[in-house]
């Protein structure tokens, strides 16, 4: 038999040649409904370390909806969802456990306002890691740095403009140092001229090998640094491809008319 060596080839057109073998997220025939509704129909995705993930669609097709099922904001009915080898049931200690090792944003960044930018950054690791505050202070100025607004840290987010308000979202996301990072349009509700800010972030911390799942139309990104392109339509993941394959020769009737909106 092939070797997983032989499985992948130095051609291979992914960007990534450090993704691990062994799978980080499972989901398997997992179906929600709200209410009569089936939001999310059948889905089947698996995600190895390391992975970046751009998922794709028409607005209402379930992608928000399927990337708050990963770290349980929300609830699936049916199937399974595996995250870093637990599988997400009722038990209110794995929701905790799984909300640790996931970090999200949002569109609308959801930064606290009446906390300083450095004081959102440190909340979860003081409350919900233990984290002592001086260590999680200094752990907090480093990812500003990252994120380059450590001069903003004393600010609030209402004095601060929407690109550096999500950049200070995903620095907060890291101070948790999760194991995999979600993003939902994290620039739809961005200025146009602040969206490369937040995208060279997100390009910075792809490199880094963070196992990402990006929900997002910004295809430059996603020919950028995705492995693989999720298309959804009602429900559905319709599609799934190499970002080359995807945007160069894409086989599904939906996916093509989709494409042909937004390119
Ligand atoms: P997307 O992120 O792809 O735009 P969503 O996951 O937000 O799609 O929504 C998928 C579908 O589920 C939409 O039809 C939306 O109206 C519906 N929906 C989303 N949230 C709820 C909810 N809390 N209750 C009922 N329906 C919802
Ligand atoms: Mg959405």
């Amino acid at each position: 038999p092939m070797t997983e060596q032989t499985q992948t080839p130095e051609t291979q057109s992914s960007p990534s040649t450090d993704v691990g073998k062994s799978d980080i997220i499972r989901v398997e025939g997992m179906h929600k409904w709200y209410g009569d509704f089936h939001v999310l129909k059948d889905l089947n995705l698996t995600v190895r370390h390391g992975e970046r993930i751009v998922i794709c669609g028409p607005s209402g097709s379930g992608k928000s909806t399927f990337i708050r099922c990963i770290n349980r904001l929300e609830e699936h009915q049916q199937g399974k969802i595996i995250v870093d080898d637990v599988e997400l049931t009722d038990d209110v200690r794995q929701i905790d456990s799984v909300r640790r090792e996931v970090g999200m944003v949002f569109q609308h960044f959801n930064l606290f306002p009446h906390l300083t930018v450095l004081e959102n950054c440190c909340l979860s690791p003081i409350w919900v890691r233990k984290t002592p505050r001086k260590e999680a202070e200094a752990t907090a100025m480093e990812y500003l740095e990252r994120v380059k607004i450590p001069d903003q840290a004393n600010k609030f987010p209402g004095q601060l403009s929407g690109g550096q308000q999500q950049r200070v979202a995903i620095a907060r996301a890291l101070c948790m140092k999760p194991k995999i990072m979600l993003f939902d349009e994290p620039t739809s509700a961005l200025d146009p001229e602040m969206i490369k800010e937040v995208l060279d972030v997100m390009i910075e911390l792809a490199g880094s090998g963070m196992t990402m799942l990006c929900v997002t139309h910004e295809m430059g990104f996603a020919k950028t640094v995705a492995d693989r392109v999720i298309f959804m339509d009602g429900g559905e993941i319709v599609e799934e491809a190499p970002p080359h394959d995807f945007f160069t020769n894409p086989q599904e009737p939906r996916t093509q008319k989709f494409l042909k909106q937004i390119l």
